[in-house]
């Protein structure tokens, strides 16, 4: 099938989606407000705490979000308090939830917001989507679910309840297919209850319209759903074929300088800008990580220190499964070549570092030094 090829469907499919509205919200809003799951998300109609939650879970699942969620909005509250907090101490909260891209934007459009004068989010489209960060489906999730207004979401659930639902016998990931699904969810979204009704689609995409093995016995759009009545249910929607993984291997130094530890900030730009790393760098699959190691500590330190193993660490980041060589050097004067700073130890626990830096720092505390 050609890239833009038009969407397939199955036999038959698809049904007009604007005919399913309202009898689809019908049948899935009082479903949702009987069954949905307690977020403490859910709790709000504040926009500020909703956009919070949806740009957490972009990519990340509920149960990874709920902690993080607490200790943001315990910081931070409200927009104005957002707004006015410093990049590290965000960044330190958002630390391990990964996808920093996210953080420095949320925070940007904080800034841009109270700088124009807002208090919280506007009920205003054209300025939420002139927001960094603001992607349809958080406009719209916050459109819909704060001020109710009808507009439709699609993200990864959705997406697949809608394609068994309307019987889309394609990868929903392909330009057309998911062009498609966004006019599906236009036509099918109701006036009043569109916060509930987005909400319930994700939530029957979360809890019983599963990538695997979906439970349409007990699904309460299954007289609705092209896909069970063909039996097709568990066949679509096509996957995306995952990229192949790509090992890299890497020594990282840990240097140790009258109780303070050489780090170096992610620069802007890289995909952990903000973040405080250890030195790292790449090497050849064949290189011993001993030798490289010392020749990577004649390039950052003017003093030579015989170097210890401190373990591999293994980490991932999208398609790459990285794997640092550790080792420990004690620096006796301290003088840099390269860029860095000794940052205190007692100043390590309120650094915000990268999360498999960040396991690096647990691990070396625990060593017996
Ligand atoms: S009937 Fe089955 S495939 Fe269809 S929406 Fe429900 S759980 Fe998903």
């Amino acid at each position: 099938m050609a890239r833009q090829d038009p969407p397939h469907f199955l036999p038959g499919c698809p049904p007009d989606p604007a005919r399913l509205n309202p009898a689809m919200a019908e049948v899935l809003v009082p479903w949702f407000r009987a069954v949905a799951r307690d977020f403490p998300w859910r709790r709000s109609q504040d926009p500020y705490a909703i956009w919070v939650s949806e740009v957490m879970l972009q990519q990340t699942t509920t149960a990874t979000v709920i902690p993080y969620f607490h200790r943001l909005m315990q910081a931070f509250p409200n927009l104005e308090a957002l707004a006015a907090a410093s990049d590290e101490s965000v960044l330190r909260l958002w630390e391990g939830l990964g996808y920093y891209r996210r953080c420095r934007a949320m925070l940007a459009a904080a800034r841009l917001l109270v700088a124009a004068g807002h208090s919280n989010l506007p009920d205003n489209p054209e300025i939420l989507a002139s927001l960094p960060g603001m992607g349809d489906y958080t406009r719209n999730a916050v459109l819909s679910q704060a001020f109710d207004r009808s507009v439709p979401i699609v993200e990864a659930n959705s997406r697949r309840v809608l394609a068994r639902l309307m019987g889309l016998n394609d990868d929903p990931a392909r330009p057309p297919a998911s062009k498609w699904l966004w006019e599906c969810a236009t036509a099918l979204v109701p006036e009043n209850n569109a916060g509930a009704f987005n909400q319930a689609l994700m939530e029957l995409g979360g809890t019983v319209c599963l990538p695997s093995q979906p439970a349409c016995l007990v699904c309460p759009v299954r007289p609705m759903c092209q896909a069970a009545q063909q039996g097709e249910a568990d066949r679509i929607p096509h996957k995306t074929p995952r990229p192949a993984i790509t090992k890299v291997e890497s020594v990282g130094l840990a240097l140790r300088h009258n109780n303070c530890w050489l780090l170096r900030q992610c620069p802007a730009g890289a995909r952990r800008e903000g973040l405080w790393e250890f030195p790292h760098e790449q090497i050849d699959d064949d290189s011993k990580p001993i030798q490289c190691a010392e020749a990577f500590m004649r390039a950052i330190v003017a003093e030579q220190q015989p170097v210890l193993s401190a373990g591999s660490h293994d980490h991932s980041i999208t398609r790459y499964r990285v794997r640092i060589h550790l080792f420990t050097a004690d620096i006796k004067k301290g003088a840099l070549l390269g860029e860095g700073r000794w940052i205190p130890e007692v100043e390590m626990a309120e650094l915000p570092m990268s999360a498999p830096h960040r396991r690096i720092w647990n691990h070396l505390q625990q060593a017996p030094s």
